[in-house]
């Protein structure tokens, strides 16, 4: 697994947004695939890390996140970031293409709901309604009964 990869998605974001923010200073090659650096943490101090791209479990930083442990913090990502700056921006928009594609199809669903409700069975209309009702908000339950059994 590649570096990026075995960041978490907050580490991935934030990581993106301090390479944004060039916070990443006096980058090193040591060795094939393997950088040192200086990273400007959220207030004034700065973080030493050295990511290994070959092996990104040896990568390191002493940030209290990652200090000590095998994983993967932002201050690694904004690093790999500052590295192969391509990746970042094609990463990005392949988030950014996801979110519209992503929002396109609700749109779709929300557009096709009401002509697939009227086409559901009036017995599994009604457990949907039983169901939503158990199982949603209170709220949800209460204004259903006084807006539709207000009879009762
Ligand atoms: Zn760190």
């Amino acid at each position: 697994m590649g570096l990026l990869e075995c960041a978490s998605g907050n580490s991935l974001w934030r990581g993106y947004d301090y390479f944004k923010e060039n916070k990443v200073s006096k980058i090193v090659p040591v060795d094939d695939g393997i950088y040192e650096a200086s990273v400007l943490g959220s207030g004034t101090e700065f973080y030493k890390v050295t990511i290994d791209i070959p092996h990104p479990r040896r990568s390191k930083c002493n940030c209290p996140h990652a200090d000590g442990k095998r994983l993967i913090c932002k201050h690694m990502v904004a690093v790999y970031f500052t590295v192969y700056p391509e990746e970042a921006e094609r990463i990005y928009r392949e988030a950014m293409e996801y979110e519209v594609a992503e929002e396109k199809h609700q749109e779709e669903i929300a557009d096709k709901l009401p002509t697939l409700i009227h086409k559901m069975k009036k017995t599994d209309l009604e457990s949907a309604i039983l169901q939503l009702l158990y199982e949603g908000p209170e709220w949800q339950y209460h204004k259903f009964i006084r807006e539709y059994l207000d009879n009762f």
